[in-house]
């Protein structure tokens, strides 16, 4: 055994193509020679992936990036990284090479990166494919907001509850929806209102764990879909999303500003599809609005605001 990882390192280290590894946090924690090299990392460092792509940006190198403002690139890239079982693209580097990646995530988060070199390979089709992937993209991503859309969370809760099914393994989704928002929309204004929900959307996404897929359902309504984790948990993570919106200031120009939102959650249970969980969380947030707002509803359980303390 001992005999087949020293030669399976070598291979790594030595092979040309592409491996490296991330773990839940998306941190890199391994990467072979040919990734180090593609991506400027040393031996031995571990960058978490978003300052891996922000330093080689800043710097002019690895992975080319079109979008012209990095931060929204990030945002959009982000809510889609990680949350699929298996994802495969072609991207391309500053150097000129193009590269098919492949990642594969386990369901406790690991992400295996592996990528080869096609830069040879049917090159006169590659704008054609390009723009295939940017189609794609674009099917899945909200365009006020840059976050994952309606259609993109709800194939992972899909995903989620199939899983569920064939392994047994608890999961939760969770509805949010921002309060009162018509009267943020009647007292500011349309404009103001879609400044809200972008708002919102950044900063929950910035909050949101790799291997959960959040995303804006439609008008001021997103879903959180939180795989392999049970119902004490999501309460704690939407718990900390409450307290960060609570200290939100959306617009400078009107520090006293503040907005708040309801969420209702609810964990798989046997049997259920993904209309039949989406329709539990759903009841939930009713249950969290008719409570008062400002506040989490767990299908069967329903949560006070923690007591304010002066
Ligand atoms: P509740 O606390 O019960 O959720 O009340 P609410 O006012 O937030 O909910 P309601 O469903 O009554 O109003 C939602 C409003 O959101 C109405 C609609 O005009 C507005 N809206 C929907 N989509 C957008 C959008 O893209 N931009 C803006 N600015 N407003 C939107
Ligand atoms: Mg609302
Ligand atoms: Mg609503």
């Amino acid at each position: 055994m001992d005999g087949i990882s020293a030669n399976l390192s070598k291979l790594y280290e030595n092979t040309p193509v592409l491996v490296a590894a991330y773990d839940a946090f998306d941190r890199l924690r391994y990467a072979n020679g040919a990734f180090r090299c593609a991506f400027f990392i040393e031996p031995g460092e571990q960058p978490f992936w978003s300052e891996l792509m922000r330093r080689n940006r800043a710097a002019g190198r690895g992975t080319i990036i079109r979008e012209p403002n990095f931060d929204s690139w990030l945002v959009s890239a982000k809510s889609r990284r990680g949350k699929q079982p298996f994802r495969a693209f072609e991207t391309d580097l500053v150097d000129g090479r193009w590269l098919w990646m492949t990642e594969t995530v386990q369901p406790n988060g690991w992400m295996l990166c592996i990528a080869s070199d096609i830069t040879e390979i049917r090159a006169e089709e590659r704008a054609v494919r390009q723009d295939r992937d940017f189609a794609i993209k674009a099917s899945y991503t909200d365009e006020l907001t840059g976050i994952a859309n309606r259609r993109y969370v709800m194939g992972r809760v899909d995903e989620m509850t199939r899983t569920s099914i064939q392994h047994g393994i608890v999961g939760c989704v969770a509805i949010l929806d921002i309060d009162n928002f018509k009267q943020i929309n009647d007292r500011f204004g349309h404009a103001t209102g879609d400044l809200v929900l972008r708002d919102f959307a950044l900063r929950i996404q910035e909050d949101v764990r790799r291997t959960d897929c959040f995303g804006r359902i439609g008008g001021e309504e997103f879903a959180l879909v939180l795989p392999d984790t049970q119902v004490d948990e999501a309460l704690l993570i939407l718990d900390r999303m409450l307290a960060i919106v609570r200290m939100a200031v959306p617009m400078p120009e009107q520090p006293s500003f503040k907005y708040t939102f309801s969420a209702g959650v609810a964990e798989w249970m046997a049997g259920e599809t993904a209309t039949d969980i989406y329709t539990r969380a759903d009841r939930a947030l009713y249950a969290a609005k008719l409570a008062g707002r400002d506040r989490i509803a767990a299908d069967g359980l329903r949560r006070e605001p923690p007591a304010v303390v002066a």
